[in-house]
């Protein structure tokens, strides 16, 4: 391949004539990118179709028209503030055109002849048309009229210029698709389809959308496919143990697996067993017991004369997991986060180093610094989809031949994970521990809160604990402070030293103090926002209220919502919300009310909120799609991750004609680190 075969479409858009800094600006905010290829990405929403004529006595107000016309005579403005209007006529009535400010004087000549297409006003008259032509130039009216996505102060004129160089700088690529695919599809090559999207001679068949986001998700499911043999080439070891530290630990612990626990377990000790490296995702629901099965399969890491890390997203997380580990496991485990400092921190160290520290929980300090292992086998990563593929394959390289166990509690939709999550077995842990209580979640309008305090009071009175989460306003954190502040303030005067707070904003040490003054009971209500929403475990908690549910997430809701039910009691959600909620917003709570499955709910929500607003995925912090809508085009998505495997058994390195040009492809999509494992064999 050419190096620089894409260097065109890698060159900032300020490289395209005419484009300069502001401009180039404005198109960055409307498409996401300032490359030329993010221009050329940022597709039309729809088409105005300006090419049937009509007479002026067909006009149907508030449609779209082209009209052939002749000025009748100008109206000047009676006065600055009335518009400047133009009679136009054509043998079946008369129409006005109106323009409040910069009349196209020349246009408009008296007895001029035009060509005039716009939107036609309740009155049948035309405000600003969009377009106005001599009659003897009615070929320079586009016939079918791209509309793009834009941004405040950027008007569609201005990227006609722009996104037709653009599409002149597409250079000559190679065919990466298999030509029966096209032919059975009847899709155009890859320049065609953009640039009769973009510059469309007729309106575009919804055929030529779904070729480019064919080639998105072929890029992606490649890549995916090439991390996956990756991964199944690299040697490992096997990791095998004779269960005396488990059953120790699962007798400190004091109850049985549930069945499912046992599933996933038999699944890790398989991989662990073999002699390759295992890279499994245990996706399992809140309170599905998850840290149990992770700090099991840790010790049989220790069984086999190993250590084991569990890497916690925040420093709360890797506390409590500490504490688990610290209770149930019968041999030193050690704590390292950023926090602790000095001598704790040099005896960690030295004890990773030679050996004697076997189990260590940590956050990201622990794969960030220079942190020696004596023998690290296998690495569990709690709560880590932030992470894309791309980065998982950065910190494969770190743990050389370790194991890699990544739990999430948030379920993950299905499409998500077959193109995020594509290179990992997957193990599902299903259900909640035995014992768990349903938890009751009702909606209530944010005008009855002074009943829902009341209600909060009487569950006070009956011994309950009660965590009171603050709405998520405007993204930031200060103002989500500040709402919970105030919230504090009003519980504290009618609860009084009952009522704690907690918050992102808060020294580290503050806010755990809150977090165990609450755990102990010293304060029995416990006002927060979501720092709350991953792995706290109190289980005497039994009510939970959410402020303004509707600003969240339905996964971020149901995180929230397992926070209770971990007890004895029978537990209490309540979700407050705005009146006046759209459709879908209610549709979502409703769901979240009527079902406490997470896979489901993750499943609607990201049909809910449609996999085009990539909301969802931002949330999480996976990158999105640009061309593919992964829930409209799931039938494509399982076509490409097909079409991504046959390839690779036939062509592994990707060095046949096709291969070659999937290379460019991959190149296109960014797909590099993917790329990367062709090179270093
Ligand atoms: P997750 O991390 O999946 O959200 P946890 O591992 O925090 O769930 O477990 C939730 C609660 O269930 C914890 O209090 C834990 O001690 C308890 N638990 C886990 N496994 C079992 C089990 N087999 N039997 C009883 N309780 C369990
Ligand atoms: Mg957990």
């Amino acid at each position: 391949m050419e190096p620089d075969l894409l260097a065109p479409l890698f060159a900032p858009l300020t490289t395209l004539r005419g484009v300069g800094p502001t401009l180039a600006a404005l198109l960055k905010r409307a498409c996401g990118g300032e490359r030329v290829i993010d221009l050329l990405f940022h597709l039309p929403e729809s088409f105005i179709d300006r090419r049937e004529r009509l007479s002026l006595r067909a006009l149907v107000p508030g449609k779209m028209a082209t009209v052939a016309v002749e000025v009748v005579r100008i109206e000047p403005p009676a006065n600055a503030r009335q518009p400047t209007k133009a009679i136009v006529g054509d043998g079946t009535g008369f129409r006005e055109l109106v323009f409040f400010k910069g009349f196209p004087r020349a246009k408009l000549l008296p007895g001029a002849k035009v060509l005039v297409s716009g939107k036609v006003d309740e009155r049948g008259n035309m405000v600003h048309p969009d377009h106005i032509f001599p009659l003897d130039q009615a070929d320079r009216l586009p016939g079918v009229e791209p509309v793009w996505g834009l941004t405040a102060g950027l008007f569609a004129w201005q990227l006609r210029r722009p996104v037709a160089e653009a599409l002149d700088r597409i250079p000559d690529l190679p065919e990466w698709h298999d030509p029966a695919l096209l032919t059975r599809e009847a899709w155009p090559g890859f320049a065609d389809a953009l640039r009769d999207l973009h510059a469309p001679p007729a309106p575009p068949p919804p055929l030529l959308r779904r070729r480019l986001a064919y080639d998105e998700l072929l890029a992606g499911q490649v890549a995916l496919a090439l991390v996956r043999r990756r991964v199944r080439e690299r040697p490992g070891r096997a990791l095998l143990g004779d269960g005396a530290l488990r059953r120790k630990a699962l007798a400190a612990f004091g109850h049985r697996l549930t069945p499912a626990q046992t599933e996933s377990l038999r699944e890790i000790d398989a991989d662990l067993a073999a002699p390759r490296r295992m890279l499994r995702l245990l996706q399992g629901d809140v309170g599905s017991g998850k840290t149990l099965v992770a700090i099991l399969a840790m010790l049989r890491a220790v069984e086999a004369g190993a250590q084991a890390a569990l890497l916690a997203p925040t420093e709360v997380l890797a506390q409590q997991h500490f504490r688990t580990l610290e209770r149930i496991a019968p041999v030193p485990a050690a704590l390292f986060t950023g926090s602790i400092k000095g001598a704790a921190r040099a005896r960690v160290l030295a004890g990773l180093a030679d050996g004697s520290i076997p189990l260590i929980v940590g956050t990201h300090a622990l794969f960030q610094e220079k942190v020696e292992y004596h023998d690290l086998a296998l690495a569990v990563i709690d709560e880590q989809h932030r992470f894309g593929v791309d980065q998982r394959l950065l910190m494969g390289r770190k743990g050389a031949t370790a194991d890699v166990l990544v739990m999430t509690a948030t379920p993950i939709p299905r499409t998500l994970l077959l193109t995020q999550w594509g290179e990992m077995q997957v193990s599902l842990l299903s259900g909640k521990p035995a014992g768990r209580k349903p938890v009751r979640t009702t909606l209530h309008s944010l005008a009855t809160l002074p009943d829902v305090t009341d209600a909060v009071a009487r569950a006070l009175e009956g011994g309950a604990r009660v965590y009171w989460v603050c709405p998520l306003v405007a993204e930031s954190e200060l103002l989500d402070v500040a709402a919970a502040e105030a919230r504090f303030a009003t519980l504290h005067e009618r609860f009084h030293g009952a009522v704690g707070l907690a918050h992102g904003r808060q020294e580290g040490a503050v806010r755990e103090a809150a977090l165990a003054d609450f755990a102990a009971g010293r304060t029995r209500v416990l006002v927060a926002t979501t720092v709350i929403e991953v792995g706290v475990d109190v289980p005497e908690a039994s009510v939970m209220v959410v402020e303004h549910a509707e600003r969240f997430g339905l996964a971020q809701l149901h995180q929230l919502r397992g926070r209770v039910g971990r007890g004895r009691e029978a537990s209490f959600c309540l979700l407050l919300h705005d009146d006046g909620l759209s459709d879908i917003a209610k549709r979502r709570l409703l769901l979240l009310r009527d079902t406490e499955d997470g896979f489901r709910i993750a499943d609607e929500d990201f049909r809910l909120r449609g996999g085009g607003d990539l909301l969802g995925t931002r949330q999480s912090g996976l990158p999105g799609w640009r061309l593919a809508d992964p829930v409209e085009d799931e039938g494509l998505l399982h076509m490409a991750g097909r079409d991504a495997e046959v390839l690779l058994q036939r062509d592994p390195r990707l060095v046949s004609d096709r291969g070659r040009a999937v290379r460019v492809l991959l190149k296109l999509f960014e797909r590099t680190a993917a790329m990367r494992t062709l090179h270093s064999g």
